[in-house]
């Protein structure tokens, strides 16, 4: 049976980077029908931080990547000692101490020889271990060494597959002898390539190295997120760049993966996550957008129109890159005090607007019914009476409705503002009228 693991450190926050590590191994394990092992490596007690398992825990669930165990190295410190000190009695390993340490370390033997390694990506990679220097398998602080904890998990934990980023191949040989050293069987390695910055070198803070619960609050949708992942890559063939999870399921393998390395491209992700927004479910939409417009104070958490949301929902849809672009542009629907842009409100309600404000709120009160045809039949007989173009009133009623020079169909604007709030908003521009 296929079991592969995600052996997180908790020293920072879960990264594009391990993501994807994360989801090609627990792709293939799902695709395998095998296990997912989650594996928290926290032996270096200062650098790991609870509150990074706890991001990473979160990050991992909201992508969907579910696992069948979870381990956490610090609880296994004695396994770790008792393996070296089966490598002590055997002559392979040879204890030392350091002057300024109370205690000694416990380093290996290397012993000077050519390691074939089989990549199920790369091919075959072949490593001459007489350059490698002896290895500390546990630290004077009785800690293990990454290497030497990595092995006996993977080992003890029965790993098939070693699924991790091609930063880590200069510890394959290392680890391949230690295997060899305890007498356990290699597991196969797939390294997967590196991704890179859209500027090249390795992602930063400003290119992309941003964590996941991040991208989660930036509006991101875990289901887009994923498909990005998958094509930083790997491709489903055919050009096609839109793939759910469950095809990904029967189209995805590991040996499958490129070999060079990707680029991360914030403006992809951006497009993938329109397209999600843009073809997603209004209703499921909504729900994930109910809690952050509770949070904006735009609806009440006691009592709202979930109906109407969701038609507002349908409005934007196709124009979103982000959740929270729905909070930015559709908050003249929620909040009471209008917030107007201050160029727009110089370029288009700069001159007097009375006239044409107060004959189109007196034509919405005598509108046969109040609906989008409707509204839009009697803003066009107001723009005929005025013997204007519809843009010379388009414009200054879209920004004192909403503030914005952009947004959706202006009908469809005014219908779901409703009549009063329309003409309360018109009002404020005509003068000696209501300043409401
Ligand atoms: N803790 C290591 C890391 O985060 C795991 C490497 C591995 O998968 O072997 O890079």
């Amino acid at each position: 049976m296929v079991r592969v693991r995600f052996a997180p450190s908790p020293t920072g926050n879960l990264h594009i980077g391990g993501a994807r590590t994360a989801l090609f191994n627990w792709l293939y394990a799902r695709a395998k029908s095998g296990k997912f092992i989650l594996r928290i490596e926290d032996t270096d007690s200062a650098r790991s931080k609870q509150e990074f398992v706890d991001e990473i825990l979160n990050s991992l669930s909201w992508l969907g990547f579910n696992w069948d165990e979870i381990y956490y190295q610090s609880k296994r410190l004695d396994i770790y000692n008792e393996y070296a000190q089966k490598l002590l009695k055997e002559g392979k390993a040879y204890k030392e101490k350091a002057i300024d340490k109370p205690r000694e370390a416990i380093i290996f033997k290397v012993p000077p020889q050519k390691i074939k390694i089989q990549d199920l990506i790369r091919g075959e990679i072949e490593f001459d271990t007489a350059v490698i220097k002896d290895q500390v398998l546990i630290k004077s602080d009785g800690t293990p060494t990454y290497n030497f904890a990595c092995v006996v998990d993977d080992a003890d934990m029965k790993i098939t597959h070693v699924i991790r980023g091609d930063d880590h191949i200069s510890n394959t040989p290392k680890q391949a002898l230690l295997y060899e050293a305890l007498g356990f069987s290699v597991p196969k390695f797939a390294h997967l390539p590196l991704i890179m910055g859209m500027e090249g070198g390795r992602l930063s803070k400003r290119t992309g190295a941003t964590a996941i619960s991040d991208y989660r609050k930036m509006g991101y949708l875990a289901s887009a997120l994923v498909n990005y992942l998958l094509l930083l890559s790997w491709a489903p063939g055919g050009n096609v760049e839109l793939i759910d999870i469950n095809q990904a399921l029967k189209l995805f393998d590991v040996t499958q993966v490129n070999k060079t390395s990707a680029t991360f491209d914030l403006k992809k992700l951006n497009w993938m996550n329109n397209q999600y927004l843009k073809n997603g479910d209004s209703e499921k939409l909504t729900d994930v957008l109910i809690p952050l417009l509770i949070e904006k104070n735009y609806i009440s958490a006691d009592g709202f129109d979930r109906d109407y949301l969701v038609s507002l929902v349908k409005l934007f849809q196709p124009r979103l890159t982000t959740l929270n672009d729905f909070c930015d542009w559709a908050d003249f629907f929620f909040v009471k005090e209008l917030k107007i842009e201050e160029e727009a409100e110089k370029k288009f309600l700069g001159g007097d607007l009375s006239r044409e404000f107060r004959l189109f709120i007196e034509k919405l009160d005598k509108l046969e019914k109040f609906d989008i045809l409707n509204i839009e039949a009697g803003f066009r007989e107001v723009v005929k009476e005025l013997n204007i173009e519809s843009k010379a009133l388009i414009h200054p009623i879209r920004v004192a409705l909403t503030g914005k020079t952009i947004g959706p169909g202006l009908f469809e604007v005014i219908y779901y503002l409703g009549k009063e709030l329309t003409q309360k908003r018109l009002g404020r521009w005509i003068n000696g009228g209501s300043n409401a």
